[in-house]
């Protein structure tokens, strides 16, 4: 029995050395050391050993088992370290392949237009106040000096939602609301950048919705040297030093004086040409000096107070900067078209 026992030792121990995987590893040890196993198996004769022989025998049986089971756990050892080996080797990264390319994006050329308007008036001590698309009649028109019936209305062809409910056709109501909250006091300083809409059928100058950026300052003693200094450094930045501005004459119901600026030509210089129409000069926006009905019915003493206002299109200032030809491109979202605008960043 004891030699048997030895056997057993030794085959085992030959079995482990030879296992290649830990598969192969768990299957000898469930052979020799499992139940039913040929340990086991001997160790059934113990029946017949005498008295004194059977501790003996037991001890050696549990040494035998410790010697096999001690030679499959540095075994294991051995084959998990070389299946850790084996995986590095084939997980192995080639540095020297291309690396997939990132998308990067990149802001759409309004967000961009918008955002540096933003940061030229916010530099000159406006704060920037928005109000909402689905807009009131009141503070649409009515507010503006646009009473119901009055025939500036006809210009703006406008949707309604409701007889006193309306998708805003300007960023103007926020003047309205905006010195309706200050109750009366100024001084106000702020510009309104936001979305508006018009029944206008699209084409390369037209869209249904487009951009607005709203000005409206509001304190004692404002002139309109005030606006025109204002408009002035405003081109400048936007558009370059060497541009000149220029007021003509117009008409806006909320405004009184109104005038339309424009911007010296920068292709011909102010000779004329294609661009400018021969003119010499581009109109960029609308301004005047606040119609003293707007302040008194947003609450403010229009013997005390003055205010200008002025209005512009970012699509098309951002036309005339970066030459772009249509409305529509703006709005169609083509990528090709977009991504122009990432060396800009
Ligand atoms: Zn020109």
């Amino acid at each position: 029995m004891q030699e048997r026992l030895k056997e057993l030792q030794q085959e085992a121990l030959e079995a482990v050395q030879k296992a290649v995987d830990l598969k192969e590893l768990n299957e000898i040890r469930v052979s020799y050391l499992g139940k039913k196993g040929p340990i086991t198996e001997v160790l059934k004769g113990m029946g017949k050993l005498s008295a004194e022989e059977r501790p003996k025998m037991g001890a050696l049986a549990n040494e035998v088992r410790d010697i096999i089971s001690s030679g499959i756990e540095e075994k294991q050892k051995v084959l998990e370290e070389e299946a850790v080996q084996k995986k590095l080797a084939s997980e192995t990264i080639d540095v020297t392949l291309p690396g997939r390319p990132v998308n990067s994006g990149n802001h759409h050329p309004l967000t961009r237009i918008i955002e540096e308007i933003e940061d030229l008036f916010i530099g000159m001590g406006y704060t920037i106040a928005e109000g909402p698309e689905v807009e009131k009649d009141y503070y649409n028109f009515e507010a503006l000096n646009l009473p119901k019936g009055h025939p500036a209305r006809d210009m703006q062809d406008s949707f309604y939602i409701s007889e006193e409910i309306l998708l805003r056709t300007h960023t103007s109501p926020m003047q309205a609301r905006t010195m309706e909250k200050n109750e009366g006091k100024g001084p106000v300083r702020i510009i309104c950048p936001g979305k508006v809409y018009r029944r206008d059928n699209d084409d390369a100058t037209h869209s249904h919705q487009f951009m607005q950026i709203e000005g409206l300052v509001v304190d004692e003693n404002i002139r309109m040297s005030d606006l025109k200094g204002t408009l002035d450094v405003f081109a400048k930045k936007m558009f370059g030093d060497d541009r000149e501005i220029r007021l003509r004459p117009s008409f806006f119901p909320f405004t009184e004086p109104s005038v339309e600026m424009d911007i010296s030509c920068k292709i011909c210089k102010g000779h004329g040409c294609n661009v400018c129409k021969g003119t010499g000069w581009i109109e960029i926006l609308g301004a005047g000096m606040v119609h003293p009905n707007v302040l008194e019915m947003a609450g403010y003493d229009s013997t005390k107070y003055t205010g200008f206002a002025f209005g512009m299109g970012p699509e098309r200032i951002a036309m005339l900067k970066y030459g772009v030809d249509d409305i529509r491109h703006y709005y169609t979202n083509d990528i090709r078209f977009l991504k122009q605008f990432s060396m800009h960043e």
